[in-house]
């Protein structure tokens, strides 16, 4: 469990909590939430646990002394852990970038991973769609993220050659009502206002910018084999809808669900095997009796048409472009820049770091950490600016 702290993390231990028999969690990783960890290493009692930060290290170590449970640090402990025998499911919920060498390490060792940071396929689909065809390691991903775990649902017993185009649903975020004027002045409260997802603070910023569409319109070319030009997003506020499939005949499937990450991570962990009954709230007539949809607004939201950009360029473009975006959030999290410089500084930034065609993994390294550089001085110029 990569990132059992944060939100998924943590619904992610409430399924395993709710199916004692079938599993159980090993392996905790977390990156600085160290009480937490240490509550959830008690709970849960996994062989190990995991805190990235160092400077926690001895700080969960001596809380965890008498337990039996081994602990480590650093990022090289967490690329090994993942490989150990006992384990045959990961769960990737670490944010952003950071789940990387992780994942590519669990493909490695043929490990089921069931993938919600979304970051990893956005950043490397290209070398990890490489990895899973060519390695042979067995290794097969299940997606965690709801829209993605709908198009999956309802390409089950369907052929890909049958698929016309992909329809994946967007609640349109906090903004999307709002006049496109107002964006200037929206404050990271408000954005973090969403109207139907309780979620990361990362992810929902993400929502407001509707980043987090365009990075699942790449999740879903890398997950399904889909051209970008053929899955077309769809704004529907109800969040009900979790996505469709449109087919060749003429026909749609749609998946439905209550807005709750509990269901779409329940059906991942209970891949390939069938669906796992629960006692969760169930959906009634009044929770669907209005759903409606609409086109998505490219001028008030340019990240989406950006992400369409980066994912036809493909290489390292979308890495450059995540980058940027997780140095451009940090600091509206923090109020040092406005909610529309971030559409500005991820543009300044991917016209600045040089193009890798077909990248290998050093190159995502190198053009990660040279994106996040020109991005932060990005942020700097602004703030004496602003
Ligand atoms: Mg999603």
């Amino acid at each position: 469990m990569l990132g059992s702290t944060g939100s998924i993390g943590r619904q992610t231990l409430d399924i395993i909590a709710e199916y004692p028999d079938l599993m159980r969690a090993e392996l905790l990783v977390a990156r600085s939430s160290a009480d937490l960890l240490i509550a959830q290493a008690r709970q849960y009692r996994p062989r190990m646990v995991i805190i990235a930060d160092e400077q926690y290290y001895e700080y969960v170590r001596d809380a965890l002394w008498d337990t039996g449970i081994e602990v480590a640090t650093g990022s090289a402990a967490i690329a090994a852990a993942v490989t150990r025998p006992e384990i045959d499911t990961v769960v990737t919920a670490m944010v952003g970038y950071s789940g990387l060498e992780s994942t590519i390490a669990a493909i490695g060792a043929g490990k089921r991973i069931a993938l919600a940071n979304k970051e990893t396929l956005v950043v490397a689909g290209e070398l990890i769609d490489r990895l899973l065809r060519e390695g042979n390691s067995g290794s097969v991903l299940y997606p965690v993220d709801s829209e993605h775990g709908a198009f999956y649902q309802c390409l089950v017993g369907e052929r890909m050659a049958d698929v016309e185009r992909l329809l994946l649903t967007a609640s349109g975020g906090p903004f999307r009502t709002l006049p496109k004027e107002r964006l200037e002045t929206v404050t990271a409260a408000d954005a973090l206002r969403h109207p139907n997802w309780s979620m990361g603070a990362k992810i929902t910023i993400d929502s407001a910018t509707m980043m987090n569409k365009g990075f699942e319109m790449i999740e879903a070319r890398w997950l399904f084999g889909i051209q970008p030009q053929d899955i077309e997003i769809v704004v529907h506020p109800q969040s009900i809808i979790h996505s469709m499939v449109a087919f060749k005949d003429g026909s749609i499937k749609a998946q439905l669900g209550l807005p709750d990450m509990h269901l779409p991570i329940r059906y991942a962990l209970g891949l390939p095997d069938g669906r796992l009954a629960s006692d969760c709230r169930k959906m009634t007539i009044e929770d669907m009796a209005t759903l409606t949809l609409e086109r998505p607004d490219f001028d008030k939201f340019p990240l989406l048409g950006m992400a369409y950009a980066a994912a036809r360029k493909g290489g390292t473009a979308p890495c450059v472009m995540n980058a940027a975006n997780e140095i451009a959030v940090a600091s509206f999290l923090q109020d040092t820049i406005r909610f529309t410089d971030i559409y500005n500084i991820i543009d300044k930034t991917m016209a600045q770091v040089p193009h890798v065609e077909h990248p290998v993994y050093d190159d995502y390294v190198a053009t990660n950490a040279e994106a996040r550089d020109r991005a932060s001085r990005l942020v700097e110029d602004l703030k004496i600016n602003n």
